[in-house]
């Protein structure tokens, strides 16, 4: 008996691990009691990889805590992160049977155990996989030689499909999918495919009914809410959808793309109750050069460049980006359609190294970390933007965690 928002009316877990090394930082002790994601990112995690706690040990402590919400992200499909290096995984193209045997079905049965029942349990299934298939395969300029082997195998599909019905079938449990962020999908070229396949993919779990909502924005940038421009806005009668920014994206920011993206998915056969999570972990680009009002009308790209909030080189720049602080803080049910702001990247975990470094997680070195990279076509060839001296995906970057607590919109 799930109910409409598994996040309204009850405390969300904050993740003692994460907070620990929050407080640890100058400052960090005025963000350390939020909630954040759990990542299940790899076998090793169900049970605590390194030491760390394990997906009981979490569930226990929530019990503990009185919380009445668990976010958990699982994130370990064959071939994972095919348009990146920096999160490839533990599993290769094909490990599909291992997927499902050794993290689905261990996930599916602690979530089942009745000490947890009367928790809800939010499970975000494989952020950045579907709509890689879309934009990163298939003869586009944009494609990579593993996301086409994925979409060849259909391993993303059929590994998710079961991932949301074994558990789907808890009756506490909620999978959020992922539909990345406007300044990737907010394209008419990839919006209404990527809804499609997600609504295909659900469906091949035996139900869309195994899906209680979607999520934008896991571990990228983008603003909430664009203040000074909106996409409506011309310039000497040019639309800003013109401008070099915006690059006829049909959004400026998360809010208005999460609020779409749930009309779009209710087209496609889901259920009108279904809720949008906005990760705001990142995506707050306030201190010092955060723009007060519009930019000059003497052009489309000096008017958006003035405006926009959102700072980066290039709305493709995705690796622990310079400039960027804190969003919103965890929220239930802050807009309409909206399930809750949350804050799924725990901030201060690196979005991966800027050089390599050898490791035993699977990660690769991917340039768009490295701060003197020109770029890909994904970034439409522009510098990364990336922080220097970061450490491997999901490791500690506390330069990183200082900056997004100097930059935070709304300040601490
Ligand atoms: C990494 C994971 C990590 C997560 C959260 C991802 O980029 O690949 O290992 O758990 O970020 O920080």
């Amino acid at each position: 008996n799930r109910v409409d928002n598994p996040y309204a009316g009850v405390k969300a877990y904050v993740n003692p691990e994460w907070s620990a090394k929050a407080a640890a930082e100058p400052g960090g002790g005025a963000v350390s009691n939020q909630p954040t994601g759990v990542w299940l990112d790899r076998i090793a995690a169900i049970q605590g990889a390194n030491g760390s706690m394990g997906l009981r040990a979490h569930l226990d402590k929530a019990l503990e805590q009185g919380a009445g919400v668990v976010q958990l992200v699982v994130y370990d499909l064959p071939g994972r992160d095919c348009s990146a290096l920096a999160s490839n995984g533990e599993l290769g193209p094909d490990d599909l049977d291992k997927y499902k045997a050794q993290f689905i079905d261990p996930i599916a049965q602690i979530l089942g155990d009745a000490k947890y029942a009367g928790l809800r349990i939010v499970t975000v299934v494989e952020i950045d996989s579907l709509p890689n298939l879309i934009t990163n395969a298939g003869g586009r300029p944009t494609a990579t030689p593993d996301c086409d082997t994925m979409k060849a195998n259909g391993n993303y599909e059929k590994g998710i499909a079961y991932a949301l019905q074994k558990l789907g079938a808890i009756s506490n449990v909620y999978n959020y999918l992922d539909v990345g962020h406007h300044g990737w999908i907010g394209w008419d070229d990839n919006f209404a495919p990527t809804a499609q396949l997600l609504a295909t993919v659900a469906q091949a779990s035996g139900s869309k009914n195994n899906v209680a909502g979607f999520i934008t924005n896991t571990a990228n940038y983008g603003a909430l809410q664009e203040p000074y421009f909106t996409i409506n806005d011309t310039v000497n009668g040019t639309s800003v959808r013109q401008s070099k920014w915006v690059d006829w994206n049909r959004y400026v920011d998360e809010l208005s793309y999460a609020q779409a993206f749930r009309q779009e998915l209710i087209k496609d056969g889901f259920d009108s109750g279904i809720g949008m999570l906005v990760d705001t972990s990142r995506n707050g680009w306030g201190g010092a050069d955060r723009p007060t009002g519009p930019g000059p009308k003497t052009g489309v790209d000096a008017y958006v460049d003035g405006s926009r909030t959102d700072r980066r080189i290039h709305l493709g720049n995705w690796c622990n980006q310079a400039g960027a602080g804190l969003g919103e803080r965890p929220k239930a049910a802050p807009a309409a359609g909206i399930d809750a702001y949350v804050w799924m990247k725990p901030p201060g975990e690196s979005d991966g190294a800027s050089k390599e470094i050898p490791n035993d997680e699977g990660k690769g070195f991917d340039r768009m970390c490295d701060p003197t990279y020109t770029g890909n076509p994904r970034n439409n060839n522009n510098m990364s933007g990336a922080l220097a001296d970061a450490p491997l995906s999901g490791h500690w970057f506390s330069a990183q965690f200082q900056e997004l607590l100097k930059n935070a919109n709304p300040p601490v």
